[in-house]
């Protein structure tokens, strides 16, 4: 056990500083330098998991392969790391509580009584240790949401000291992420909010061994030697954390600043490998220097708050890069599209995105963009609830079904193209009992999808609980509508096209999730290169079918 070295990332002064990629950063260059690396959220809300939580709440819900619904930061370990997570990398404490309880109702304290120490901190330690036990890891990254001294995250930072002091100061590190404030009146940077978070943080007896101090402006030596001796760390322990122009520039930042360094040297583990950070680099270097520009039109329910669709800004970012082409995301909110809207916004676009999505606001201008899309060929990628709309469109427009719906807008609907699977069709819980996680797909061969994969067989995750109604299948077919994506057990319809428009595409499954800095993800890449070729056409009619 005590192979695994354990780092705890906690947060003071201010939350929204960016625990996740500064965890996920330190991570990166761990792993640069040869060692196996995974990272945990700990999550201190009393929510089973953030599934049923609204995406203004809590932004987007990320989806692992093993069906968890997790904390968006998840997605950014997966982005920077390409190493995927499960279950046990995203712990709340409703999970804690949950487990807790059912193991006192099978009787399993014997009797005790049921408290938060010790048995809730045991808890969360078991889940801490589950993935530094499996023997996959040397090192476990683990960062505790919330803000220090809130009255949840107690519990999780009293199981950080136990742990702490159960593995040695060799084998558990705390970086404690703090802001510097700039107050511009007195034109100074102030220490005095991180000094209080530290000694907040000592009061739970937790000794801070790294100090990250998010800045807008460079902290100079004076600041950091009086950081260091009033927060009792050494001064190549206080790390600068300035604001970045992009999350993915963070790893070489704190790689300037020596953040993996310091950290190595706590751990007693050797120092003196390079990070290779080769595809990292050429990543950036792309990223940073595109040769064009497209723009793409993001429609759905919540675009006003970014972090609700962050995968998929992310996957374009990672496209865009592939590409060499600037990907400008244009959010176009589906709850307002006018024919101003589409004649000053939608028609300006390079491609269309439609968004995943629930519920009934917004379906409408979702279903408008389709058909806008369709009729001017304008590359269309449709994402779970944007596939399904694109089949609504399809059925009302071409095959001339005009009462065409979901049964989830319309539960009475006459035609219901879209239907709630056979196995929704008894569950009365809402939490982690939809269709989540990675199924299997059989792609159709001379399809857009068989060739942007470059295989026939492909795994992909989901989230939803309606889909595609076999029952018109045939109709949509004779009418155009071609089925290229199949889960072969069970016949669900995953994938949809249209072979007389360029790149028309709608997946009812969520390809956001699996893009990452070294593995773009296919379909966006060529998505994005469908919206390269109509800008330099000025339409899709002359585009040659990728
Ligand atoms: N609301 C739709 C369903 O449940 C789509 C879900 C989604 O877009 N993630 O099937």
């Amino acid at each position: 056990m005590a192979d695994t070295k354990y780092i705890f990332v906690t947060g003071g002064v201010s939350s929204s500083l960016g625990k996740g990629i500064i965890a996920a950063s330190l991570a990166k260059l761990l792993q640069a330098r040869g060692y196996r690396v995974t990272i945990q959220k700990l999550d201190p809300y009393i929510n089973v998991d953030p599934g049923t939580l609204n995406p203004y709440e809590h932004g987007e819900c990320y989806v692992t392969d093993d069906g968890a619904e997790t904390d968006l930061d998840l997605g950014h370990y997966e982005r920077f790391l390409n190493v995927k997570t499960s279950q046990a990398n995203n712990v709340t404490t409703g999970r804690i509580y949950q487990s807790v309880i059912e193991k006192e109702r099978r009787g399993e304290f014997l009797g005790k009584t049921v408290q938060v120490v010790p048995h809730i901190t045991n808890e969360i330690k078991e889940r801490i240790q589950i993935l530094g036990n499996s023997g996959d890891y040397d090192i476990v990254l683990t960062e505790i949401g919330g803000t220090v001294g809130d009255i949840e995250s107690l519990p999780y930072i009293e199981a950080v000291r136990q742990l702490k002091w159960e593995l040695g100061d060799d084998n558990a590190l705390v970086i404690h992420l703090t802001l510097i404030p700039f107050l511009s009146a007195a034109g100074e940077l102030k220490t005095k909010p991180t000094q209080h978070s530290v000694k907040t943080l000592m009061e739970s007896g937790i000794k801070a061994d790294i100090l990250v101090c998010r800045t807008e402006h460079d902290l100079n030596v004076d600041l950091r030697e009086k950081l260091a001796l009033f927060c009792n760390v050494r001064k190549e322990a206080v790390i600068q954390s300035i604001d970045a122009s992009t999350i993915y520039d963070v790893p070489n930042l704190m790689l300037e600043e020596g953040l993996d360094t310091i950290t190595l040297q706590k751990l007693k583990l050797p120092d003196d490998t390079e990070p290779v950070l080769t595809r990292w680099n050429e990543f950036l270097r792309r990223h940073k220097n595109p040769k064009a520009e497209v723009r793409i039109g993001l429609i759905g329910k919540y675009v006003e708050l970014q972090d609700s669709y962050k995968s998929i800004l992310e996957a374009f970012i990672h496209a865009g890069a592939e590409n060499e082409v600037r990907v400008k995301v244009e959010p176009i909110h589906s709850e307002f599209i006018s024919q101003k809207v589409i004649d000053t916004k939608v028609s300006k676009m390079d491609a269309l995105l439609v968004a995943p999505g629930f519920g009934e606001r917004g379906i409408e201008g979702k279903i408008r963009a389709v058909q806008y899309a369709r009729e001017h060929k304008i590359p269309f990628l449709g994402i779970c609830l944007g596939m399904q709309m694109a089949v609504i469109e399809y059925a009302r427009n071409v095959v001339k079904l005009d009462k065409a719906n979901s049964t989830e807008m319309q539960a009475d609907t006459e035609i219901p193209v879209i239907d709630l699977m056979e196995e929704q069709k008894d569950i009365t819980h809402k939490g982690g009992t939809m269709r989540l996680g990675s199924w299997d797909c059989e792609l159709a061969p001379d399809s857009i999808v068989s060739r942007v994969y470059g295989t026939n067989q492909i795994s992909e995750r989901h989230r939803h609980r309606y889909e595609f109604n076999n029952a018109y299948k045939q109709q949509l077919e004779e009418a155009g509508m071609r089925i290229t994506g199949t889960n072969p057990k069970t016949n669900l319809a995953e994938i949809i096209e249209l072979p007389d428009h360029p790149w028309f595409v709608g997946v009812q499954y969520h390809p956001e999730y699996k893009s990452t800095v070294a593995s773009p993800h296919p379909l966006f890449v060529a998505f994005v290169a469908a919206a390269v070729k109509y800008s330099q056409s000025g339409s899709s009619d002359n585009m040659a079918p990728q």
